[in-house]
């Protein structure tokens, strides 16, 4: 039988979730990435159970494990510091929940994507693809058996489709940064994951130790608090509202990464023989720290479908429905939380963790060994 081929565009994490799952079934696997060097933008990132489980089943999991950290508390604490609730990780009943940097865990898919034969192309900017299974650049075509559009919330190959799409912008913006974890206070809180609420300026730092000397903040505002979300990023509005994180503030660099919260639902994933997964199909808030868990579940799963089933509309459409009720509702709930993410003065803080966000955490495609 010939080998099955498979073009994928965009190195996130995603992307090559997709060519390690099916490099490793046998398939030529080519992935198709923009840029023109490896790499992960946005800090550091949440890894739940289910994307452990996703990573585990592509191998990729122990060297993501070497690299992570897991805090033994979860906290909030105003902005100077008072202890309002904390909350001992992991979470009754739940399963794991580490962090790590996005460098970290971008590096180790790269690595097993590779092991497993993909090749991945940098400077390679799609424009777009068609059912037929031909996938443009400015240059020229290629045709494969599928193509898989893994590029993210702008996503070239969804919209060259046509495929009808809503794409949401909600009213809160972030900062996202690693500093060294040596510009905190030394106290036994900073090994712990933090939210500090400022809820007279409605902001929020997260506090987000990850492995060795990293550091991971979150700074979050609503859209109109033009003083926090002001470009260049002003440290001293931060360090105004957060005096006890002065010094960790003072190490953030110029220009930050920023991001909207935003949504991405499409009417289908998939147009023949091309497929959308990750942001570029489902992206949501990251109230609940489920974007690339989502996004690499998703793929793994599209993987297996598609070794599974010679015929693509088969696939496609077993793909669909097992896994698009599980992310309409972390996409749901994401969304939910995010109402509760700025708190009026004296109004009681979100609660963390309530059982439907726990149990989303746990939720793995039929595909990943239960
Ligand atoms: C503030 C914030 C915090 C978050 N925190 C978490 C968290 O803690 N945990 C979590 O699970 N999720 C989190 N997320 C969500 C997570 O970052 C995304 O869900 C995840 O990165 C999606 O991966 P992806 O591979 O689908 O897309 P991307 O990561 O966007 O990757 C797409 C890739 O495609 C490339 N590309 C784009 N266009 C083209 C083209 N035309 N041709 C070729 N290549 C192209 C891009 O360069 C990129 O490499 C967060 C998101 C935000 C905004």
């Amino acid at each position: 039988m010939s080998v099955r081929t498979a073009e994928i565009v965009g190195a996130g994490f995603a992307g090559l979730t997709a060519a390690a799952a099916l490099a490793r079934r046998g398939w030529s696997v080519r992935v198709h990435e923009s840029a023109s060097e490896l790499r992960a933008f946005g800090a550091g990132i949440f890894l739940w159970e289910n994307g452990l489980r996703v990573l585990a089943e592509i191998g990729a999991l122990d060297r993501v494990l070497e690299g992570s950290y897991e805090a033994p508390s979860w906290d909030d604490r105003t902005a100077d510091g008072e202890l309002m609730a904390a909350i001992p990780m992991p979470l009754p009943g739940g399963g794991r929940m580490v962090t790590m940097t996005r460098h970290h865990l971008h590096t180790a898919l790269v690595e097993c994507a590779e092991a497993a034969g993909a090749t991945i192309l940098t400077g390679r900017h799609a424009a777009g693809a068609d059912p037929e299974g031909r996938l443009w650049f400015s240059d020229g075509a290629v045709t494969a058996d599928v193509v898989i559009g893994a590029d993210g919330i702008k996503s070239a190959v969804r919209d060259s489709l046509g495929l009808p799409a809503r794409l949401e912008r909600f009213d809160v913006g972030v900062y996202r940064v690693l500093v060294d974890r040596k510009l905190a206070p030394d106290h036994s809180m900073w090994r712990h994951y933090v939210n500090f609420w400022d809820t007279v300026k409605k902001r929020r730092i997260l506090y987000v130790p990850c492995a060795g000397d990293s550091l991971y903040l979150l700074l979050g505002a609503k859209a109109d608090d033009t003083e926090a979300l002001r470009v260049p990023f002003d440290r001293s509005t931060w360090q105004a509202s957060y005096p006890l994180l002065a010094d960790a503030i003072g190490g953030i660099a110029d220009n930050p990464r920023f991001d909207y919260y935003e949504r991405v639902t499409l009417t289908s994933w998939r147009a023949g023989r091309v497929f959308i997964v990750g942001d570029a199909a489902h992206a949501m808030p990251p109230t609940l720290g489920q974007g690339a868990g989502t996004a690499m579940g998703n793929a793994f799963h599209l993987a297996v479908c598609l070794d599974s089933f010679r015929d693509v509309e088969t696939a496609g459409r077993a793909w669909e429905r097992d896994a698009r009720p599980d992310t309409d509702t972390t996409q749901q709930v994401s969304v939910n939380r995010l109402e509760e993410l700025f708190p009026e003065q004296g109004a009681r803080l979100p609660e963390h963790w309530k059982d439907d966000e726990v149990g989303i955490s746990r939720r793995v495609p039929r595909t990943v060994h239960q």
